[in-house]
């Protein structure tokens, strides 16, 4: 199945057998119930390759047969189904004032979901290790239920580059913290790849995969958090850029005379359409959510002063939009966040920006939608960072890995 001319070649047998493992497992995830033949006749993989990856996979138990036969003409077949029952995949997000987790197994499926209050400290160790304590608490859960850790993947609120180092998270007062190798210490090497990224990147990663848009192959999260950032998805990859610092639209400046924004420039998208423009001052995390759901209460009420001002967040959020739309043609832009509750009367106003502001009909087909999956998302995102690391190669059992 390896079909590319780029690149180092040839790959090596132990890295063709690992790629043909992927194919497979992928087309399990994907068409599950399936037969072998099925696999072979859709991978162009042969019947004998075949059935002798499945064993492999029966072996990883990260397929499994059923009882199960097709009914057509011929001989019944095994139908094979996703196992991976054994296996959690963790993924953890850091916020300004929470640390969330969730682990799920290789099919998806939700084990565990936690919410933990979080202070980053005064300096980076201080944070790192506060982070590390909720994930030794989770990687010790899943040991307890018998469960291999395939990975975790942490998501950060700022920038993150390509080797994983948080450039800069100005909500946790963290600069180049090496995050990654600081939390494989506090676990004391744990044997399991650790990855950081992006919390809008990750959480592109969650709506690809379990989102109301799942497969969608060109999509931006928005995160609306106490920072706005953009995870993009395109042709069916997320893309980071050179240095790994795309999707930083909170700082386009919309108004060079509009307000202050932290990161000391005026008018950008953020000190305009982030939450605390809705709020009108800058939000204390503790309390950001008790005061949107007053901000809630009082557009449902119909208050003028609340409705004007979602109004007007709406239509810079809108020319965020029309930007990532102009720019990029995405099917979807997702609102995250804080955005969420709020979205009943943001998107009325950001549609109309949206469509007087691209010039491609219809906004070139973009819709704007609030996320389903609540706020958790970067969280989530991380555990299916993980579980696409697996699909493209990475398997459990050591015996074909993909550097
Ligand atoms: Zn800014």
């Amino acid at each position: 199945m390896i079909t590319s001319t780029t690149g180092p070649q040839p790959a090596d047998f132990a890295d063709v057998r690992a790629t043909n493992l992927a194919v497979v497992l992928r087309f399990v995830r994907e068409h599950a119930p399936c037969s072998r033949a099925d696999i072979a006749a859709s991978t162009g993989l042969n019947k004998a390759t075949v059935s002798s990856l499945v064993a492999d996979l029966i072996d990883r138990r990260l397929v499994r047969e059923t009882g199960l036969t097709e009914n057509r003409v011929g001989r019944p077949a095994t139908m094979l189904v996703l196992d991976g029952s054994p296996y959690a995949a963790i993924g953890v997000e850091i916020n300004v004032d929470t640390v969330s987790a969730v682990a799920v197994d290789l099919a998806g499926e939700r084990l565990l979901t936690w919410r933990r209050s979080f202070s980053a400290g005064d300096s980076v160790n201080q944070g790192v290790a506060a982070v590390g304590a909720v994930v030794r608490r989770v990687v010790g859960r899943m040991a307890k239920e018998e469960r291999q850790v395939l990975g975790l993947a942490v998501a950060v609120p700022g920038l993150v580059d390509v080797q994983g180092t948080v450039r800069i998270a100005p909500g946790l007062g963290w600069r180049d913290a090496d995050l990654g190798g600081d939390l494989a210490k506090a676990l004391r090497d744990p044997g399991f790849p650790i990855q950081v990224d992006n919390d809008a990147n990750l959480a592109a990663l969650a709506e690809q995969r379990f989102g109301a848009h799942a497969g969608a192959s060109d999509l931006v999260y928005l995160t609306g958090e106490l920072g706005v950032g953009a995870g993009v998805i395109l042709d069916g990859r997320l893309r980071k850029g050179g240095r790994g610092f795309s999707g930083e639209i909170g700082h386009v400046q919309l108004d060079p005379e509009g307000p202050r924004c932290h990161c000391g420039r005026r008018g950008c998208l953020e000190a305009m359409a982030g939450i605390g423009a809705v709020l009108r001052r800058d939000p204390s995390p503790a309390e950001t959510q008790v005061e949107i759901e007053e901000v809630v209460r009082l557009a449902r009420a119909g208050d003028a002063g609340t409705l004007a001002t979602l109004d007007s967040v709406g239509r810079h959020l809108g020319q965020g939009a029309s930007l990532l739309a102009s720019l990029l043609n995405p099917e979807v832009v997702i609102l995250g966040g804080y955005y969420v509750p709020l979205a009943p009367w943001l998107l009325p106003a950001v549609h109309d920006e949206l469509a007087g502001r691209v010039i491609a009909e219809e906004a070139g087909g973009c819709q704007v939608v609030a996320s389903t999956l609540g706020h958790d998302a970067a969280a989530l995102g991380g555990a299916a960072r993980v579980l696409d690391s697996v699909d493209s190669g990475r398997l459990p059992g050591g015996l074909s890995r993909i550097p």
